[in-house]
């Protein structure tokens, strides 16, 4: 018996004014056929040496002992369960609504009721799958207040944001696993944040900077950084295209969140990149942000095709073959900077 509080009250125990302990019991209990084990918590009298319960410990021992039996056959756990929901955003009622299942559902699950094998996948399937979840509460739309729809759409496409862009991190970040060999990616191992925020600086001091540009100035500053300090600013590695060097994996790194682009339709889609509202660096070195604004203040007034030409006569371009990664070793010859 372990006491975590005590303080002096009516002990309903013995009639008494006195100090009352709080104490900690770990108990067994046979629940569904399973033997579980949790810790149990009373109100202790050392007048009458008696046990006893307040109407909220009578609560939180049940909720102690089926969230152990919960662990035991692998269900969410009720403070689980509120996670999900609160992780939308949606009420308990509102929630019980959209999955269609009885009003009070939702609230006997995090409350004193141990969900079936069914529903406990569900709330899982939700909880991985936000788009899921959309789709379930479209179909409840009538029967949820605007106000409440309007709230949920907001916070699922939010969550469903969030996890698309984590998806298409992980995914670049697998894609250059492959890169063991330093030279291809300036000796340092790719930084998307990096990335992300040399984007937007260029974005931000650069005008009309549009997607050959972007590229071939990401190329001009990652390699000039390793000429300098013998390492890259972004870890990105470059592959020689006929209009230069591009970033592996750039269709994917575009789509990132805190990247932003303007479409424009000219003879052909043209990406505008602008900067996203209240950008700050914080990833960026002192040395890298040299670097870079050497960079612009050398490319940034150009246009694309005087970069692009100016890149084809660097020997890093020329010596690559075409279609090759770039290896940064070719840094040294730098021509421009
Ligand atoms: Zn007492």
């Amino acid at each position: 018996m372990k006491t975590v509080s005590s303080s002096v009250e009516l002990c309903v125990s013995c009639m008494e004014k006195h100090k009352v302990d709080v104490v900690q019991i770990e108990e067994h209990e046979t629940y569904k056929n399973k033997e579980v084990g949790f810790i149990a918590t009373y109100e202790y009298c050392s007048n009458t040496k008696e046990l006893f319960e307040t109407e909220n410990m009578i609560r939180a021992n049940s909720l102690a002992m089926k969230d152990a039996y919960r662990g035991e056959v692998g269900l969410l756990k009720a403070e689980d369960i509120i996670g999900i929901r609160k992780k939308y955003g949606i009420s308990q009622k509102d929630f019980s609504e959209i999955l269609d299942w009885g009003k009070a559902t939702i609230t006997r699950y995090e409350n004193h009721q141990v969900q079936d094998r069914a529903h406990d996948d569900i709330l899982r399937k939700i909880n991985s799958d936000p788009k899921w979840l959309m789709e379930m509460l479209n179909r409840a739309k009538g029967r949820l207040s605007q106000k409440a729809y309007a709230k949920y759409h907001h916070n699922i496409s939010k969550e469903y944001r969030l996890q698309g862009d984590h998806y298409l991190r992980e995914s670049i970040y697998a894609s250059y696993a492959n890169y063991e060999d330093d030279t291809l990616t300036g000796c340092m191992e790719l930084n998307l944040d990096k990335v992300i925020e040399v984007i937007n600086y260029f974005a931000k001091k650069v005008n009309n900077l549009h997607m050959v540009k972007l590229m071939k100035m990401l190329w001009y500053s990652d390699t000039f950084n390793h000429k300098r300090y013998g390492h890259s600013i972004t870890g990105l590695a470059y592959r020689a295209l006929k209009m230069g060097a591009v970033p592996e994996g750039y269709e994917q790194i575009v789509l990132l969140e805190g990247v932003s682009y303007e479409v424009a339709i000219y003879d052909d889609i043209a990406y505008r990149f602008k900067p996203v509202p209240g950008f700050k660096i914080k990833n960026l070195s002192d040395k890298d942000i040299e670097s870079i604004d050497i960079s612009i203040s050398t490319l940034g007034d150009l246009i694309t095709a005087e970069i692009v030409s100016l890149m084809h006569e660097e020997r890093a371009y020329q010596e690559t073959p075409s279609n090759q990664l770039i290896p940064y070793t070719f840094s040294k010859d730098l021509k421009v900077m």
